[in-house]
């Protein structure tokens, strides 16, 4: 049975399944996702000496702040500008000025004796000013321990690439002299 050779599924009925030739060959494909991106690299999926030339790519948050706004100048506005904010506001000092804020209205509030000003007061006035730029800072650092991380492993994932692919050489290296050897073998 033949294996999808993007995402290694197996593919029951060849004569429906999507399919590309390459080289002489025929591949079948789960869906058409998997066959164009096949189509786009097919060496990617069949040609070793790819995996040895590929590079590790590091993905950290600041290169994706292009694809939200695009690349260009009104793009890099909105995209600093909004940083900008969210730093401001994502600190702790701002989360306790707005608790400040919030706690000038919390006596008028008791005052009035109105359960429903009362929880509106905390749901709305609280709740909202104070946790806003509280979650903003715990999703900064969610997001700095995933950029660490992600650093962390592309370190590793490009070591194990730098001795993959020198084995790799070595390993072929190895076999050009084999068949040098059985060359000789044969010829004497
Ligand atoms: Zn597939």
């Amino acid at each position: 049975m033949p294996t999808d050779p993007v995402c290694a599924m197996d593919i029951q009925d060849t004569s429906r399944a999507e399919q590309v030739q390459h080289d002489g060959t025929t591949f079948y494909f789960c869906s058409p996702g998997c066959r164009n991106a096949f189509a786009a690299a097919p060496r990617k999926y069949v040609d070793p000496g790819y995996a040895a030339e590929h590079r590790p790519r590091l993905v950290l948050s600041h290169h994706v702040g292009a694809k939200v706004h695009g690349a260009g100048a009104a793009g890099r506005f909105n995209t600093r500008l909004a940083v900008r904010i969210t730093r401001t506001v994502g600190s702790m000092w701002t989360a306790y000025a707005f608790g400040a804020l919030a706690l000038i209205s919390l006596p008028a509030a008791l005052r009035s004796g109105d359960v429903i000003v009362i929880i509106a007061w905390v749901a709305q006035t609280f709740l909202q000013l104070v946790l806003l730029p509280i979650i903003i800072v715990g999703q900064n650092v969610i997001q700095a321990t995933n950029d660490a991380r992600a650093q962390a492993d592309h370190e590793t994932l490009s070591a194990v690439h730098r001795l993959t692919a020198e084995v790799h050489r070595i390993n072929e290296g190895q076999t050009a002299i084999l068949e040098r050897l059985r060359g000789a073998g044969e010829g004497r």
